[in-house]
Parts: structure tokens; C-alpha cells; sequence
């Protein structure tokens, strides 16, 4: 695999979960990958080791996304790595991956604060790093948005959270729009339930498998490989005619009964 030889990629919170994937992917692809994170230093040391164990090249950045952005912060940082890796500060690809969940159910019990953090982390922090990366990115590249299968269906306890996914999908079309003229596209790839070491622990029970099972046209949980899969070919030479898609990688969720009678 080196479709992507020569390529520098921001992947953030690429230090744990589907973000780890799909950095080890984009680095295995032959990208040089900035492996951002919020907090967890040992993740993200992980991560980087890896990819450098299978012969890649990647450095991490730690930033806080929130309240300002800290976009501004990642940007500085990565410039600087790739211009002390490769003799300039140029990026090809961006993937906002770096997100957190919702914990305040729905309309009758989210909270204020919850529901700012949750726009300042998966909404302001990805728009403003896009928009901040584009004196990198010069003319082409690849935005990837990792979105989610929520925002076609009402999940309990979700509402403010699959909000925030429906904003990066009109985020997706209006960037592409905007950013097809310099050859660069815009998509966002939606997971559906995927186990990451956060997830497993509600991924692994029974229960939680035979619920999937049942709304779910591949009938099993997905993996961070699987949505790596998907990313490296958005960030590849092939997919040069895609621009203001959503694609939907949960594996087909709740698409209808399976069945009638
Ligand atoms: P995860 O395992 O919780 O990993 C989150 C990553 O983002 C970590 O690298 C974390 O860094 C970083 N991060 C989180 N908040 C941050 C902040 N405020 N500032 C800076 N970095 C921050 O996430 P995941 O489950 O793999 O999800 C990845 C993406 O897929 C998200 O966009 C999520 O909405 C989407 N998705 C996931 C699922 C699923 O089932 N897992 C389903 C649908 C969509 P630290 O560890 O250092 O904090």
C-alpha cells in the first residue's frame, strides 16, 4: 500500500479510537501523519509508535479543542513538524475526527454548558481548523469530516450530539462548494456503532450485539479499520471526482425492516 507516498495528513484525535485507525491507515498508505490529541500523552505516544513500528511516519500534537477553537494551536504545531520533517509546512489532507458525546439525553434534560461544549468541540473547533488549514493546503487536497449515522435517525439520548453531525454535513457541502475551485474536496464519512476501546465495553455484551444485529444490514459492530478504509480512499487519488458527499459507513443501520409479516 503507498497511494498516498509523499502526502502529509491531520488526522485529529487521531491518538485513540477510529481516529488511531485511521491515522495507522493514512501512515501505512505512506502519508506523514500529525497524530493530534486533547490530553491522554500515553495514547498518543502509543499511536505514533506503532505507525513507526510498521515502517511510517507520524508526530503527535497535543492541543484542547473548545471553547476558542485551538485551532489556531494545532495549525502552528503541525506547520512546524512538517516543515522540520520534510523542508516545508505543506498539508494535503485534514481529517476532523476529534469529537465528544453526548451524556445529556434529550430536549427535557440537556444542559446549557453540555450543549455549548459539545458545538465548541464538533462544530467551531473543525471549522475554524479548516479554515485555518488552507493557506497549508495551497491548491488540491482532501477534507474528510468524520461525522455519524445519527443525523438520519432519532436516537434517545443523543439529540444535541447528532446536532452537531447535521452541522458538519452542511459545513461539508458549503466547504466543498466553496473549495472546489482550488482542486480541494469536502466529505464527511458517518459511522454507525463501531468499537473502539472506549465503546467496548457496551459493544461487547451480548445484548448490545443482537440489538445491532437486528437494525443493521451487516448485522455486526464495526471497527475503526473499517472507517480507516473508507477515509484512505476519500484521501486518495481515486476519489478525485467526490466532493459534497456524506458517506454513510454504519455497515447500513436501521435502513427499514428486514423482513415483513
Ligand atoms: P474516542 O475513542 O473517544 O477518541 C476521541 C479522540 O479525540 C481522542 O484522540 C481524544 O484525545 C480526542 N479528543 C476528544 N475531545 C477532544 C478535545 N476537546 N480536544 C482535543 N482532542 C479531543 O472517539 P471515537 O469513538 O473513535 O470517535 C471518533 C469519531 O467518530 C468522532 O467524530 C465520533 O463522533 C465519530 N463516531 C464514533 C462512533 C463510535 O461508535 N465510536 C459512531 C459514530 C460516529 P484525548 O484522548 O487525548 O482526549
Amino acid at each position: 500500500m503507498s497511494t498516498l507516498q509523499g502526502r502529509t495528513a491531520l488526522v485529529t484525535g487521531g491518538s485513540r479510537g477510529i481516529g488511531r485507525g485511521i491515522s495507522r491507515r493514512l501512515a501505512a498508505e505512506g502519508a506523514l501523519v500529525a497524530v493530534h490529541y486533547g490530553s491522554n500523552d500515553a495514547a498518543a505516544k502509543d499511536t505514533v509508535a506503532a505507525i513507526e513500528a510498521a515502517g511510517g511516519r507520524a508526530f503527535a500534537v497535543r492541543a484542547e479543542l473548545g471553547a476558542d477553537s485551538g485551532a489556531d494551536t494545532v495549525i502552528r504545531a503541525v506547520a512546524a513538524g512538517l516543515q522540520e520533517r520534510t523542508g516545508r509546512a505543506h498539508l494535503d489532507i485534514l481529517v476532523n475526527n476529534a469529537s465528544v458525546a453526548d451524556s445529556g439525553g434529550g430536549i427535557a434534560t440537556e444542559t446549557p454548558d453540555a450543549f455549548d461544549r459539545l458545538f465548541a468541540v464538533n462544530v467551531r473547533a473543525p471549522f475554524f481548523l479548516i479554515q485555518q488549514a488552507l493557506p497549508l493546503m495551497g491548491q488540491g487536497g482532501r477534507i474528510v469530516n468524520i461525522g455519524s449515522g445519527v443525523t438520519r435517525i432519532a436516537l434517545p439520548g443523543e439529540l444535541a450530539y447528532a446536532m452537531t453531525k447535521a452541522a458538519m454535513e452542511t459545513l461539508t457541502r458549503n466547504a466543498a462548494n466553496e473549495l472546489g475551485a482550488r482542486g480541494i474536496t469536502v466529505n464527511t464519512v458517518a459511522p454507525g456503532p463501531t468499537r473502539t476501546e472506549t465503546t467496548a465495553v457496551f459493544y461487547d455484551r451480548p445484548e448490545a450485539q443482537a440489538m445491532i444485529a437486528a437494525g443493521q444490514a451487516l448485522e455486526r459492530v464495526g471497527t475503526p479499520e473499517d472507517i480507516a478504509a473508507v477515509v484512505a480512499f476519500l484521501a486518495g487519488d481515486d476519489s478525485g471526482w467526490l466532493t459534497a458527499n456524506v458517506i454513510d459507513a454504519t455497515g447500513g443501520t436501521y435502513l427499514g425492516p428486514k423482513r415483513l409479516g
